[in-house]
């Protein structure tokens, strides 16, 4: 979903005002259903997607309060069977909206992920990203996170003949992991 911007129209006036929100292009596959939670002051949409160059899953924050979860579209339906992996990285997107602290991030997505990466380069996980496992193991149990991660390890590997981008790009999803499943074992068990 890179560069695609939520654009905003309004009409009329005051109370009377209607406000428009939409895409600059409409997801590929849409949207699949909602989480709704007493946690929550209002349910987000679950929205699939196949598109390769989106995350398996992410929040995404439009303006102020608009949270949408992305889901890969297996993702979405491994979760449904009860696989590890999907249920462990939807939980996780579920504790990124529901304990939050991305204020400063909302609009600045490519920061989030340079931040991200920064962090892994001097051996440390983005706070925001430890805040969200823990709500994971909160739901699910530190054992099924960790096994959940080392599937997503596994799954997410590339085919052999695979170019460098998607190597590097996989050695350091893989390296964070690693990380986030020693801290799970250190904190939980
Ligand atoms: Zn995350």
């Amino acid at each position: 979903m890179k560069n695609n911007k939520l654009n905003h129209m309004y009409f009329g006036h005051k109370k009377d005002r209607i406000q428009i929100a939409h895409l600059n292009r409409p997801m590929l596959l849409g949207y699949v259903g909602f989480v709704e939670s007493p946690l929550l002051e209002k349910p987000a949409p679950l929205v699939l997607t196949n598109c390769e160059d989106d995350d398996l899953a992410a929040l995404r924050i439009f303006g102020t309060g608009t949270s949408v979860i992305m889901m890969q579209k297996e993702i979405f339906y491994g979760f449904k069977r009860d696989n590890r992996a999907a249920r462990t990285i939807l939980f996780h997107e579920i504790g990124h909206l529901i304990r939050g602290g991305h204020e400063e991030y909302i609009g600045r997505r490519e920061q989030y992920d340079e931040d991200r990466l920064n962090s892994l380069k001097e051996g440390k996980i983005l706070g925001l990203e430890e805040v969200a496992d823990d709500f994971a193991v909160e739901y699910l149990g530190a054992e099924y996170v960790i096994q959940g991660f080392r599937e997503l390890i596994e799954t997410t590997r590339p085919l052999e003949d695979a170019d460098d981008f998607e190597w590097e790009q996989y050695k350091y999803a893989s390296e964070e992991l690693e990380k986030r499943i020693e801290r799970i074992n250190q904190k939980f068990i």
